[in-house]
């Protein structure tokens, strides 16, 4: 089978690997129906993450099951399947506590941008639809299995209440999706900052009712005026960079709330200042296992259509110019079909 391998920063080729096999009684191996390219690729693709040997990249994923180990019941083959980029058991104490991206047996995906995939425990990990869904529905659900997951934790992480005032820091597709989690849990007024104008307009159709195109002290002073002085309720740090960090924490209320998923890359967060903020901060790989069914089922209604984030499609093959286009923000996110 083949699939994208990392070399060097903007080196990702589409090359012939070994076909996966179930290695334990818990995996599965799936066709790949739909992949695609993740924001925090491109943090190795421009050279700001070690990567080391070359090695395949991915960890996004929909498909059909093809084979299961012997402990798998959950899925069987030819079922059409959605999974989280983190694999659970969803037996252990963490994963009945919810914090299934946190599972005690826990193995994060990196070989998804590929025609096949083994998922190690299966048997937690994956969920099938109900049936094999219209193609239509595939990019929505492939964005549950991450993006749309991540936004949606991003948004419980930041309590997002119903009448309550969010901010979303981060126009990608994470930040895209946390506007659709805010419009869900209730938020009566959603700020997406944003610098984009199809990055606005995508927002403001997913539920965004203001638009701050600043950024720094202007950004929170825009913030505040918008909340009557003293910042949003909840606010979903969306990015991961020191700058979109400290415009999270200062965009919040005293006894608000910042729910953070952008991969921290050089994010100091001085004490002091949290201290005196009154700001809750929680944050960390999205428990997307936890959302899965009632996403899925968001999806699969019509309710929400997160694959909008997908504004290029592109075969398998051409997996580079996916993160090229992605680089150059030429698009928001590529998806990816063998
Ligand atoms: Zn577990």
């Amino acid at each position: 089978m083949r699939g994208a391998v990392i070399h060097a920063p903007g080196d990702v080729r589409f090359e012939q690997l070994a076909e996966p096999k179930i290695e334990q009684p818990a995996d599965a191996i799936i066709r790949t129906v739909a992949t695609c390219v993740c924001g925090s690729d491109l943090w190795p693709y421009r050279g700001l993450e070690p990567i080391g040997d070359p090695h395949p990249m991915g960890h996004e994923y929909v498909g059909v099951v093809e084979e299961v180990g012997s402990e798998v019941t959950a899925v069987k083959p030819g079922q059409f399947v959605v999974g989280s980029f983190a694999t659970s058991d969803n037996t252990c104490a963490n994963c009945r506590n919810g914090w299934q991206s946190n599972c005690l047996h826990r193995e994060f995906m990196s070989t998804c941008q590929a025609e096949h995939v083994r998922i190690p425990n299966a048997q937690g990990t994956l969920v099938a639809t109900p049936e094999h869904p219209d193609a239509g529905f595939v990019p929505g659900l492939l964005a549950v299995s991450d993006v749309m997951g991540t936004g949606w934790y991003a948004a419980l992480a930041a309590e997002v209440k119903p009448g309550s005032t969010a901010v979303v820091v981060g126009d990608g597709a994470v930040g895209l999706c946390g506007v659709i989690a805010a419009k869900e849990l209730g938020a009566e007024r959603i700020i997406a900052m944003s610098r984009h104008e199809s990055r606005q307009k995508l927002a403001t159709e997913f539920g965004a009712t203001d638009i701050v195109t600043e950024r720094g002290d202007e950004g929170v002073a825009a913030i505040k005026d918008r909340t009557g002085g003293i910042g949003a309720d909840a606010v979903l740090e969306c990015v991961g960079t020191a700058e979109s960090m400290r415009q999270a924490l200062r965009s919040a209320r005293p006894g608000g709330n910042v729910g953070f998923v952008g991969v921290p890359h050089d994010v100091r967060i001085a004490g002091d200042e949290l201290f005196f903020s009154h700001v809750g901060l929680r944050g960390g790989p999205a428990p997307v296992r936890r959302y899965l069914p009632d996403l899925i089922d968001r999806v699969l209604s019509g309710r929400i259509d997160p694959g909008r984030v997908f504004d290029l499609t592109l075969p398998l093959e051409q997996v580079a110019e996916g993160y090229r286009a992605m680089d150059e923000r030429r698009a928001i996110k590529a998806l990816l079909t063998p």
